[in-house]
């Protein structure tokens, strides 16, 4: 048999190399700015246009190429970066691979302009699928200028796998972040269709992290700095009570590289442990540096995995140094850490009532009226309120900041009402009206049926309720929307407003009213009926976090997105105690859904168990 092996070649392995380096139009951009950086560069600048599907340009004033080294990058495996093997182990520049041109060149259309500081003139190179189309004298400034046009002309199966401009850009954008953080000595800006996105002068840390997310980040950041032998720590964690619903705020850089480590976040998330709510994500911005011997960065093609000679070592490190700074600047002690207000109410009434001397109000106050007063409702408080400047007013402050929502949970206290207890144990008191629902542990409802009972889980079954309420308004586009007294003013970073634009119409029809939306700021003056105004951002920010979570493709559909994400964030929680009324109310509303049997993420809403079943257990 003939001999069969060939060697393959070049232009097929810079293909085949392609679909390792270049992703999509953000590994470009990665690439291409982290070339910059290496040059040396004091400005870069970053020109986008359409999400990056047509052009990606990086423009730099760093060291540029001779003539020969501009025509030699776009060789496969040349690097001016390291010399030898050993040059692997004290890397301190961000390539070294010398694929990103060749492979970026042989899948779309490039053009080179370069100058080094000393000549005349500079070099053009014009590149289309590997192949050489022009090469030529330019006058081009000092530096680099590369544009890569019509990413993966030639793959037609990758450009359409490209995901939407927004997906895209979005991605553009995490990479331009995580380059200009971990550069805050660089000026950087960048372009998006004509537009300038972001401009970042040459800063220090602290306000390099604030011109990126916004001026409210400030007061957010708490400094963490620490050296030992093995690692020096510098750069930010944000404060608790800031925590996000996303982990878009969460950066490590190892000797300037950005890194993922998931046992690295772990050191901070358990530095944080009892801090943030569950389903929060403290933000952290950190500079970690190692000695570049004792790190491998090579494990990973797209270079944002590493492993460490000593992990155990920083973890420790890591985490008492968080925990550390947030002890220093008061945080831990002064935290409420149970934010539930379901958890909280009780507890402050609690409080109120034990303290409450009736005297210092009730300027008629008879001290052996005392129990009589006690008994008194919620009436009485209301005038207490009133009252001007007694101490114990301060208690009050929490309560009334909770607004109605919590009105349920004073049931156990309030001496008018509470059917739904009294009556499980006394069937004789409400028999006029024969009760069919019972609440199980404030989770669930059970009801009586016909065969025998139905045990309704509360949270999922007020988020269907929710959900197909919410699908109605945003397909007929007529939703009922209560204005409010002040204007809510909201701030978002620039990804997050990325989102909200994408969603500002669909909002719009759930009941939202905006009268400003620009830049990193939103102003509300119209929510959806249902929704308290404390609740608003919250609402956005889950929504925006579960936009970015979901990986959108063909099917994917905003409006249902939206109509999940608020249905799970307004559904009444697990905890909350309802009247027999609202458990009512839920039963039959559920049962007036198009599909009552699951929660919109597709979980079961309730179950049912008939007579036959309990005689099976009796038996
Ligand atoms: P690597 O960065 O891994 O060395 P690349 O393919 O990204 O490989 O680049 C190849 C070489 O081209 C680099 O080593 C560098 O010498 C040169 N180069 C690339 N971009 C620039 C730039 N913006 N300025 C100066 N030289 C550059
Ligand atoms: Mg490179």
């Amino acid at each position: 048999m003939a001999d069969i092996i060939q060697l393959l070649p070049d232009h097929v392995a810079n293909q085949i190399a392609a679909g390792e380096v270049v992703q999509r139009p953000a590994s470009v951009v990665k690439e291409l700015l982290e070339n910059a950086i290496d040059a040396g560069s004091s400005t870069i600048k970053l020109i986008i246009k359409d999400a990056g599907k047509t052009l990606i340009q990086v423009i730099d004033d760093g060291k540029g190429m001779s003539a020969t080294d501009a025509r030699l990058s776009f060789e496969r495996h040349a690097t001016s970066k390291i010399r030898s093997a050993e040059d692997l182990f004290s890397l301190n520049t961000k390539g070294f691979r010398g694929e990103a041109l060749a492979s970026i060149a042989a899948i779309a259309h490039v053009e080179l302009k370069t100058k080094l500081e000393q000549d005349e003139l500079g070099t053009l190179i014009e590149i289309e699928g590997s192949t050489i189309k022009n090469q030529d004298m330019v006058v081009t400034p000092k530096g680099t200028s590369l544009s890569v046009k019509n990413l993966f002309f030639n793959i037609p199966a990758r450009r359409n796998f490209l995901k939407s401009n927004n997906v895209e850009l979005r991605h553009i954008i995490d990479e331009f972040h995580r380059v200009a953080l971990a550069h805050p000595d660089i000026t950087f800006s960048m372009y998006h269709n004509g537009s300038e996105s972001f401009n970042l002068p040459e800063s220090n840390y602290r306000q390099r992290v604030v011109n990126i997310f916004g001026g409210k980040t400030n007061e957010k950041l708490v400094p963490v700095e620490e050296e030992t032998e093995v690692l020096k720590i510098s750069g930010f964690v944000g404060k608790p009570e800031f925590a996000k619903r996303t982990k878009s705020e969460q950066f490590f850089f190892v000797n300037n590289r950005f890194i993922k480590s998931a046992y690295l976040n772990h050191a901070i998330n358990s530095a944080f442990e009892g801090l943030v709510k569950e389903g929060s994500h403290p933000s952290y911005f950190l500079n970690l540096t190692v000695d570049p011997k004792s790190i491998d960065i090579n494990i990973h093609p797209t270079k944002t995995e590493i492993k460490f000679d000593d992990e155990h070592t920083l973890y420790a490190i890591l985490r008492s140094s968080v925990k550390h700074s947030l002890g220093q600047f008061n945080i831990a002690p002064v935290l409420d850490f149970e934010r539930d207000n379901n958890l909280d109410t009780p507890y402050s009434y609690r409080d109120k009532n034990a303290t409450t001397p009736k005297v210092e109000v009730d300027r008629s106050f008879n001290p052996f009226q005392e129990e009589k007063s006690q008994v008194s409702s919620r009436g009485l408080t209301q005038t207490y309120r009133k009252e001007p400047a007694a101490q114990w007013e301060s208690l009050y402050v929490g309560l009334e900041s909770k607004g109605t929502k919590t009105d349920s949970d004073f049931s156990e206290v309030e001496f008018e009402s509470d059917p739904e207890k009294t009556s499980l144990f006394s069937d004789d008191v409400t028999t006029e009206t024969v009760q069919t629902t019972y609440q199980l542990h404030n989770k669930y409802i059970i009801s009586t049926i016909k065969s025998g009972m139905m045990i309704l889980d509360q949270h999922r079954a007020h988020q269907r309720i929710l959900y197909e309420g919410f699908l109605k308004h945003l397909t007929v586009k007529e939703a009922v929307s209560q204005q409010l007294l002040f204007p809510l003013t909201l701030e978002f970073s620039s990804t997050e407003m990325t989102v909200l634009q994408q969603l500002k119409e669909d909002l719009e029809h759930t009941g939202f009213v905006f009268s400003s939306f620009k830049d990193s700021t939103i102003e509300i003056t119209g929510v959806p009926v249902n929704v308290p105004e404390s609740e608003v951002s919250i609402i956005l920010e889950q929504l925006i976090s579960d936009i970015e979570q979901e990986v959108p493709d063909s099917n994917f559909s905003a409006t249902d997105l939206l109509a999940k994400s608020m249905s799970k964030s307004l559904a009444i929680k697990t905890g909350q105690s309802l009247t027999t009324i609202e458990q009512e109310h839920l039963v039959n509303s559920l049962f007036a859904c198009k599909e009552p049997s699951v929660s919109p993420t597709n979980r079961v809403t309730f179950i049912t168990m008939s007579v036959d079943d309990f005689d099976k257990k009796f038996m």
